[in-house]
């Protein structure tokens, strides 16, 4: 049996966007990897007489955020984890940080212990605000402000990662290359939300940006694995050490590689990369791209995932050697795929707001699936507060609607009738199908109803279901057609690859 202690930043995202400046964002991403990075964290242990006796543990990889250890019986883990939790807290004081320990066999099965809570814990949560102090940091206004009113002590640290970043000319945002071919995507990172939101992703010979109002808007998106517990939990029961390293690396693998493909996907020759990529971590994702492009990203990531995590998964079981039996519990595992959340707002909007939206969006998007399936749920904050509570598009619809030379179901056909109609018969369906909705969602099937009437007057084809006798189906219906309208905004012109607004 070997001690494992583990140490881990939790609630990342929330203190990334503490402060809404691009370059302290980005600066708190630099300053979490340096700090919990296996250089720092050896020369810490050093510092503390523990060379040889607290080891980094190398097959729970190298984690931004995360740090692993062995702990040798001479050592008291207890102190261990006190002290790295002080020296992380000093450096980062706005993170909230956690430790665990337990004895185990392996990292893998410590790993699994901790999902399983029989584990000692510790917390250490960001000191708070006291209402007393004269002074707040004054960009973050989450911390006390330094002597005189500088910056708090957390954003002074980010600030200097971000100067470091750009002296060393470390563009790597956090889905950095690390041997990996679609990483980074071409052009080189935006250098704020304006210059993303303007030309992001746009071919580098090109100057046209297209309507004015399609170059200021930005879509915030968030990303998060289905039922990866469940798989982990299953690969776990096959008591395979080797299966459980290689399925924890091949998940973050999968994630950062599905980010900058879609990158790549959507923005092939681009001078300026079609995305900022806040933080990948494991299975979480927290990016910003134009609006214009987020529904490839967010229909090209998901793909993507899907894609990387069944190869990974299929490599594992003919790498590990595995017998018949685990074999099929590996074939049996639940499909891979990605809840995610979509909001699109004006570049100035402030991140905090459309991040909190976009992961209630993430949470409904895996609700109305049980996360059987990769969906997205978005909304679009020029026309709406939130998404409705009904709202949710699967990922295989959007793939297939965004297809430029796919042969197209009769379902697809009529959902691209209703986002390729002209913008003056959009809004004219909208407000139709508006008076009949009351705040609750209720009043759906009187809206197909007044849909079906709006369709026959115009002569336009609509979506099947709206004049059907079931309830369920009309309600459906048009709920269906709510969401393309909303959808059609920001849907890509085959085309131009450019936005029809
Ligand atoms: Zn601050």
């Amino acid at each position: 049996m070997t001690t494992y202690l583990a140490v881990s930043a939790v609630r990342i995202q929330s203190w990334l966007i503490r402060t809404p400046k691009l370059r302290l964002m980005r600066g708190a991403s630099a300053a979490l990897s340096a700090e919990t990075s296996t250089s720092t964290v050896t020369r810490f242990l050093a510092s503390q007489g523990w060379s040889g006796t607290v080891t980094v543990v190398d097959d729970a990889g190298d984690v931004d955020g995360v740090v692993a250890l062995t702990v040798a019986p001479q050592v008291s883990p207890d102190v261990v984890a006190h002290r790295l939790l002080r020296e992380l807290s000093s450096g980062l004081p706005g993170v909230d940080w956690e430790a665990w320990w337990t004895d185990a066999r392996s990292y893998t099965e410590a790993y699994g212990k901790f999902q399983d809570d029989a584990v000692i814990r510790l917390v250490r949560p960001a000191a708070p605000l006291e209402a007393t102090l004269a002074r707040t940091c004054p960009e973050c206004r989450a911390e006390p402000a330094a002597a005189g009113g500088g910056l708090g002590a957390d954003c002074a640290a980010r600030e200097a990662a971000a100067t470091a970043r750009e002296r060393t000319g470390t563009q790597r945002d956090t889905a950095a290359p690390r041997g990996n071919d679609a990483c980074p995507p071409p052009g080189r990172p935006p250098r704020d939300f304006d210059e993303l939101a303007r030309i992001g992703g746009l071919p580098a010979v090109s100057s046209a940006v297209g309507r004015r109002e399609s170059s200021n808007h930005l879509a915030t998106v968030v990303a998060d694995g289905n039922r990866v517990g469940d798989i982990f939990s299953q690969l776990r029961d096959l008591k395979n050490d080797t299966v459980n390293g290689m399925a924890v690396d091949a998940l973050s693998t999968a994630t950062r590689t599905a980010v900058c493909r879609a990158l790549t996907l959507i923005a092939p020759s681009s001078a300026v990369q079609a995305g900022i990529v806040h933080f990948v971590g494991g299975d979480d994702v927290f990016v910003s791209v134009p609006a214009r492009e987020a529904w490839r990203f967010a229909a090209y990531l998901g793909r993507e995932f899907d894609h990387e995590m069944r190869g990974a998964l299929r490599e594992i079981a003919e790498e590990a050697k595995l017998g018949e039996e685990s074999r099929s519990t590996l074939e049996r595992l639940p499909t891979p795929s990605l809840g995610i959340g979509l909001v699109f707002a004006d570049s100035r909007h402030p991140i905090a707001d459309t991040h909190a939206l976009a992961t209630a969006a993430l949470k409904q998007a895996k609700r109305a699936t049980r996360g059987l399936t990769g969906a997205v749920v978005w909304a679009d904050l020029t026309t709406e507060p939130h998404p409705p509570r009904d709202r949710v598009a699967r990922l295989t619809d959007l793939l297939e609607d965004l297809d430029p030379d796919g042969s197209r179901g009769a379902e697809a056909t009529a959902r691209l009738d209703v986002m390729r109609m002209p913008p003056s018969a959009r809004t004219s369906l909208a407000s139709v199908l508006a008076s009949a909705w009351g705040p609750n969602g209720e009043g759906a099937v009187t809206a197909a109803a007044l849909a079906a009437q709006w369709a026959r007057r115009t002569g336009r084809t609509l979506v099947p279901g709206l004049e059907s006798k079931d309830p369920a189906v009309a309600a459906e219906a048009a709920t269906l057609t709510r969401d393309l309208l909303s959808r059609a905004r920001w849907w890509p012109v085959p085309q131009t690859g450019g936005p029809e607004t």
